[in-house]
């Protein structure tokens, strides 16, 4: 059921590039793809925080971690995924009203080149850059998810 004034509910109703949607989780693509293959992996039910996540969520949750870390590796050399579950929009305006969410980064020791744009990650071993933006059409984007999903099994 979605949450009344939720963005993130809204987004898992409406995803644009989706990779991967199992039963628990959806996985979909942004157009800042500043590290190749950038996503988003959302709960598809309206919870607060990972305590709240039930043991089948986990247990998908395991599932989804195994074929994109695999994905990514095979498509486009990435290595390691960055996992993050911030959250931290949702507290702009209090009370925060948070939907579990995870972004990865992929990192590139050697950067990317897909469609002619060259996809560098120039802090590679490092925190990766919350600012960098490389913004790409919907076309480019259909690509890289062509790609992705290819590659998950
Ligand atoms: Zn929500």
């Amino acid at each position: 059921m979605p949450a009344k004034d939720c963005d993130v509910c809204s987004f898992t109703e409406n995803l644009k590039f989706p990779i991967l949607v199992t039963d628990k989780w959806t996985v979909d693509l942004g157009n800042n793809q500043a590290y190749l293959g950038r996503a988003f992996v959302t709960l598809r039910t309206h919870k607060p925080s990972l305590s709240e996540l039930s043991k089948e969520e986990w247990q998908d949750f395991e599932e989804v971690v195994r074929k994109l870390e695999k994905a990514y590796k095979k498509a486009f050399v990435a290595e390691p995924l960055n996992w993050g579950c911030f959250m931290n929009n949702a507290y702009r305006s209090l009370p925060g009203n948070p939907h579990v969410h995870w972004h990865i980064f992929p990192r590139y020791k050697t950067a990317p080149i897909f469609e002619g744009i060259t996809f560098a990650d120039p802090l590679y071993g490092e925190f990766y850059d919350d600012h960098a933006e490389l913004i790409v059409s919907d076309e480019i984007l259909n690509k890289i998810a062509i790609v992705l999903k290819a590659n998950i099994h």
